[in-house]
């Protein structure tokens, strides 16, 4: 179940405020204060609105970096976890950016197989993938926190750089050594001043840039793992690099072009809207109409503004360039102030000395368009 499918925020919070079990399996409520989640019958003190985040599974609420709480047990479906599941969990909270090998599992006197059925069984979701969750979770509420590496590094207790890459490769469930034979995407961590960004790249191309803090983005890392196959591992790609100098002559406002390739993926109509985004020129702004009309599907206005959301290059394929057909600014993923900001940037850098006469017209007509709101 998506989080779209989810009662709305309102309702569950007075299902929490209320302890109404009829909500129970429903949804998750998790605590950005104390990093637990619950079931939304649990008897802790109810925890202000603001400070609530919902999630419509335990897996979910994982990957952003919850752990299950202890009081409701979110993990375990209402009933008493055996001893073996008890101890499991345990064992990883114990130290949870720690991996835990079969050896460590006998050394505490659990037999790992006999474990991870047990743990299967009782918590819906392997052992493995639960602990990759866990810990996932924990490195990308470090990188969110504005950690750097260096720091990430040093709370995980490594030495190197290098040790800390190597663990983050073995959080992800590929030993270094064997990477370079299994179909993977290459992720790196770039520092921007609207905050850090992610990206992802293949020898095809650069595949995904997106805000960290992003809503959704664990489960479209995770959508995009499935769709394609593929794994996600720390690393270094000649697209990354080009994308990360590319993204600072951005920000600098010294280029706002962009020439690393990009594999697009997505449907054929997503394609078409994506590939129409290109040629918005930086500076200016188009409406939803006027990209459903270059599309050749002038009624298909709010398909493209789906599309539009759907865009997993961020800046780079610029669906910040759509506005609404009455000059406002209308949603972004990334959040309507960086929207603001990137028009903003590119409405002060895009008339350089030698940009086309063009650019400068249409320049024109998105500040007065943009001056409506
Ligand atoms: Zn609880």
């Amino acid at each position: 179940m998506s989080k779209l499918n989810l009662p709305s925020p309102e309702v569950m919070y007075r299902a929490v405020v209320d302890r109404d079990p009829a909500f129970e399996g429903i949804f998750f409520v998790a605590v950005a204060t104390t990093g637990i989640f619950c079931r939304p019958t649990c008897r802790v003190r109810t925890p202000k609105r603001e400070n609530v985040e919902f999630f419509a599974s335990a897996s979910e609420a994982l990957h952003a970096g919850y752990r299950p709480c202890r009081r409701c047990r979110p993990l375990e479906h209402g009933r008493d976890a055996p001893p073996l599941v008890a101890q499991l969990l345990a064992a990883v909270e114990a130290e949870p950016a720690r991996r835990l090998r079969d050896a460590d599992l006998t050394r505490q006197g659990i037999d790992p197989s006999t474990a991870r059925r047990a743990f299967k069984r009782y918590c819906g979701m392997t052992f493995h993938a639960y602990h990759r969750a866990r810990r996932m979770g924990l490195a990308l509420a470090g990188v969110r926190q504005g950690k750097s590496m260096l720091d990430l590094q040093l709370d995980h207790g490594f030495e190197s750089g290098s040790g800390f890459r190597g663990a983050f490769n073995r959080l992800l469930g590929t030993a270094p050594s064997r990477a370079r034979n299994v179909d993977c995407f290459y992720a790196r961590w770039i520092e921007t001043p609207l905050g850090p960004m992610l990206a992802l790249a293949d020898d095809r191309g650069l595949a995904l840039l997106e805000f960290v803090d992003r809503r959704g983005l664990e489960r479209e890392l995770q959508s995009l793992q499935r769709k394609l196959g593929r794994r996600i591992l720390p690393g270094v790609h000649p697209h990354l690099a080009q994308t990360e100098a590319e993204l600072q002559a951005y920000f600098s406002g010294r280029s706002l072009h962009f020439a690393t390739p990009i594999a697009l993926g997505g449907s054929q109509f997503q394609h078409a809207v994506w590939r129409a985004l290109l040629e918005i020129p930086p500076g200016t702004t188009r409406s939803y109409a006027e990209v459903a009309a270059t599309v050749g599907r002038p009624a298909a206005v709010r398909a493209v503004g789906r599309a539009n959301g759907d865009n997993r290059l961020c800046i780079i394929v610029p669906c910040h360039r759509v506005i609404g057909a009455d000059g406002t600014l209308t949603g972004y993923g990334g959040g309507l102030w960086r929207k603001q900001w990137l028009l903003a940037h590119e409405r002060a850098h895009a008339a350089v000395p030698g940009q086309l006469a063009l650019d400068v017209e249409l320049h024109d007509h998105a500040i007065a368009a943009l001056a409506a709101d």
